[in-house]
């Protein structure tokens, strides 16, 4: 364990004596800004999370990379040039030692560990104030950006005190009455009045608050940097990676994490300096699914977020680079095939064909599919003929009759992961998060503190500290 600062008490050695930290975040949320109430050398602070990130698909992304395009991931770089400070973080909850994304995040964004499902709040409905508004109270700019729904819990664990992160809709507004200055992600159907069950048009509430409006890359683009900016670009998630390159109309209206990473610094960048969060939050999402190829290439998008960030960091000395992700997620890897292992990076490099996610594919066939059209349809997305006997499994898997071993493998996303496993030599353990240990780099300000074993919600405080920014 790190020795981060005269304030970090709240160094918890399992899952008891989590409540010793409550004390310090205090319970006001409420307040505006007042000017400089900072003095730490971290004056920009960029908390970049890939979510759900297993070590073999930091890993398998970075060989991906170099594979098919040449280079390597910016992440592993970083390592190679030994440019970054390096830990191990634990990501248990206060109630799991498997956490979910509401827990991990509050954990960063209060620096108390909650119960799975809660948004910096505690079992006893304790309130803990989020990281955003203690530096919007020190004078600070703020701003998260994702490719989930901007209501999902790891944007929301930096900004909101929600019982239940299923309540996107009252997400959504505290996300309107706290404010940030930079907001961008999916999800329109809990800003959109038509949508929304209580009806409220959140967007018009947005600009009458001063918002700039974005509803699709070029309305981002748009934007100047005097005025906050909501951008929300879809109705759920963002597209996968893989499915928003090989769609025009996407790749035409729906900005790229980085470019949303860019824009987003561009908003920022102040006299007094700002926190931003930056999830690749998809990653996550392919994961629970066992999709390797919206795995893989939305783990690649985020490192080229990573790299944009890195950009600023490196014309901005001043700023602390955090990244890092919030638990392991169905711990993929890449298994040696063949004699000798040798077959195994043919196997891999079959993934450059594939042009579509299992969430476009999946939902063109179905149990009543005749066995050659799934072979249709998969041949046609991903390149690969699978077998007779393969499609066989997967129709089975989708009338519910495919029984695993494992029983979190009889389903049909886990079915298709191990056919495409037969052929790309990736596979998954479960479609479910995981209890690892996963990777931590930063640098810059406050960076120096970080080595060893680093408990998730130490994060917090070193955060603060590094900006000093004093929370109260
Ligand atoms: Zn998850």
């Amino acid at each position: 364990m790190s020795n981060f600062s005269r304030r970090d008490f709240l160094k918890t050695g399992g899952l008891a004596g989590l409540l010793a930290g409550t004390t310090l975040a205090g319970c006001s949320v409420a307040g505006n800004g007042s000017s400089g109430n900072w003095r730490g050398g971290a004056k920009n602070v960029i908390f970049m999370v890939s979510d759900g990130m297993s070590i073999g698909t930091l890993s398998m992304a970075d060989q991906l990379k170099r594979i098919q395009y040449g280079t390597a991931s910016t992440w592993m770089s970083l390592y190679e040039e030994n440019r970054v400070k390096r830990a191990m973080m634990d990501t248990a909850s206060a109630n799991s030692i498997v956490t979910d994304s509401a827990a991990g995040g509050s954990a960063w964004g209060c620096g108390v560990r909650v119960p799975n499902g809660m948004l910096n709040m505690g079992a006893n409905g304790e309130v803990y104030t989020p990281i955003l508004t203690h530096f919007r109270n020190a004078g600070k700019k703020t701003g998260l950006v994702t490719t989930t729904r901007l209501t999902h819990a790891t944007p929301a664990s930096f900004i909101v005190n929600m019982e239940r992160r299923g309540n996107e809709n009252g997400i959504a507004i505290q996300m309107l009455e706290r404010g940030a200055d930079v907001l961008m992600g999916g999800g329109d159907r809990f800003f959109d009045g038509e949508k929304r069950e209580d009806g409220r048009d959140l967007f018009s509430e947005f600009a009458s608050n001063g918002y700039h409006v974005a509803r699709n890359k070029q309305e981002m683009n748009g934007a100047s940097s005097d005025q906050p900016l909501l951008g929300v670009f879809t109705q759920e998630h963002l597209p996968y990676d893989v499915d928003h390159r090989n769609n025009p109309d996407l790749a035409a209206n729906v900005p790229t994490l980085a470019e949303m990473t860019d824009k987003a610094l561009q908003q920022l960048d102040n006299r007094n300096g700002f926190i931003l969060q930056v999830e690749g939050g998809r990653v996550d999402h392919a994961a629970h699914g066992n999709c390797v190829s919206g795995l893989l290439y939305d783990q690649i998008a985020f490192d080229d977020a990573v790299a944009v960030a890195l950009r600023f960091a490196e014309d901005n000395p001043d700023t602390l680079l955090i990244i890092t992700t919030d638990h392991g997620n169905a711990n993929p890897g890449l298994n040696g095939t063949g004699s000798g292992y040798l077959e195994t990076q043919n196997m891999f490099m079959r993934l450059s064909e594939f042009t579509a996610s299992n969430a476009v594919l999946l939902p063109k066939i179905n149990r009543d599919s005749s066995i050659s059209a799934i072979r249709e349809v998969i041949e046609a997305h991903n390149k690969i003929a699978i077998s007779v006997d393969e499609a066989t499994m997967l129709r089975s898997a989708m009338r519910r009759e495919f029984r695993s071993a494992y029983s979190r493998q009889s389903s049909t996303g886990a079915v298709m992961g191990g056919i495409m496993a037969n052929h790309t030599a990736v596979s998954f353990v479960s479609g479910a998060h995981t209890s690892d240990h996963v990777e931590l780099a930063a640098m810059g300000p406050g960076s120096e503190a970080i080595n060893g074993l680093v408990h998730n919600n130490s994060l917090f405080n070193l955060v603060l500290d590094a900006a000093g920014v004093v929370a109260g």
